[in-house]
């Protein structure tokens, strides 16, 4: 049985395992589909602490990795399916682990359990948007902007992510159009004020997008609901880009650990789920700061309960 698994490599992980791994528990971390978290899908990260030039997202989680290793964290490229309370046989009562189910079919069981599987991109759920993701629709700025050279393109959202890609692409794009579903922003003002300072991005307010047009191969546009009047129109782009916020990668864990209405899990100030032995760190937990440094905390946080859970359950052991 392993002392420790940490679900996800993002910042959160990587974090909990450099602490657990100094702490001798030679933890085993779970990639999950999106390996690396994130911050690999980020280019110039300028406020994680110590790098005053910035650095880049996937550098950062590179260095993080390595660190990690160097103490003895163990990485495994894979996906769990199922997460399994293991009881004492003779009560039912006491739980004396945790099995994990992986997507290859193994099964690893644990003390105890770090998850930091953090959030992952939101889609609207149309069915034309799926026929045309990777062909002109994504949810990655800095993974596909360069496609779209002196292409136009849309951006959906109104939060700070969106207007961070729309200024992003504008390095590429020949103009940016934000399709806003209100008639205001919720980002934050510094990021708004850069937006509407940029010559190339421009915004369409109370409107949806209802449908992506395309020829077959390629995205041409989208076709758009006023959200006051109900009218449709359609706008013509090359690309479509989705900032409409994330969502919690919770799902083995419904019914079995407590979480909000959106699916983020509940923790309590020292990480810990409403599952003794269960702990959860960084994005998949955090509704509010949502950022780098605070993801990290929260790993090192949880791992610091991991030493002392483990500790006080040999003591009564
Ligand atoms: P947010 O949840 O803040 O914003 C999502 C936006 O998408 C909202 O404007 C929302 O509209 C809209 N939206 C949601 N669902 C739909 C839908 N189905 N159709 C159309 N529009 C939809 O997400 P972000 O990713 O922008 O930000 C998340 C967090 O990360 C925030 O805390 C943010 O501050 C932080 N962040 C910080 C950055 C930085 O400081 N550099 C950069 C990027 C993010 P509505 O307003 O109507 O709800």
């Amino acid at each position: 049985m392993e002392n420790v698994i940490i679900l996800g490599t993002g910042i959160a992980g990587l974090t909990a395992a450099i602490y657990t791994a100094r702490a001798n528990l030679s933890p085993l971390l779970i990639s999950g589909p999106e390996d690396g978290g994130q911050l690999t899908l980020t280019t110039d990260v300028e406020n994680f602490p110590g790098f005053p030039n910035g650095i880049q997202g996937p550098e950062l989680i590179n260095i993080t990795k390595s660190q990690a290793q160097r103490f003895g964290a163990r990485f495994k490229i894979d996906i769990a399916s199922k997460f399994t309370i293991l009881k004492n046989n003779k009560n039912n009562k006491n739980t004396t682990g945790f099995e994990l189910e992986l997507l290859s079919g193994e099964k690893i069981q644990t003390k105890t359990l770090i998850i930091s599987t953090g959030a992952s991109a939101r889609w609207l759920g149309l069915p034309s948007e799926q026929k045309y993701k990777g062909r002109g629709v994504t949810t990655c700025a800095t993974c596909d902007g360069a496609f779209f050279k002196n292409k136009e393109v849309i951006v959906i959202g109104g939060g700070d992510s969106a207007m961070e890609e729309s200024t992003f692409l504008t390095k590429f794009a020949t103009k940016v159009t934000v399709i806003h579903r209100q008639d205001s922003f919720r980002a934050s003002k510094i990021m708004q004020d850069k937006f509407f300072k940029n010559p190339k991005c421009a915004v369409l307010w109370n409107k949806e997008v209802n449908e992506i047009l395309g020829d077959g191969k390629r995205v041409t546009g989208v076709k758009l609901k006023d959200t006051k009047t109900n009218q449709l129109t359609e706008f013509k782009c090359d690309g479509v880009f989705l900032a409409i916020g994330h969502i919690p990668n919770t799902s083995i864990f419904k019914n079995i650990l407590d979480m909000d209405q959106l699916g983020y899990l509940k923790t309590d100030r020292f990480t810990k789920t409403n599952i003794p032995g269960v702990f959860a760190a960084g994005d998949v937990q955090d509704t509010r700061y949502r950022q780098a440094i605070t993801a990290a905390g929260s790993g090192c946080q949880a791992a610091m309960e991991v030493e002392k859970y483990l500790a006080e359950q040999e003591h009564h052991g």
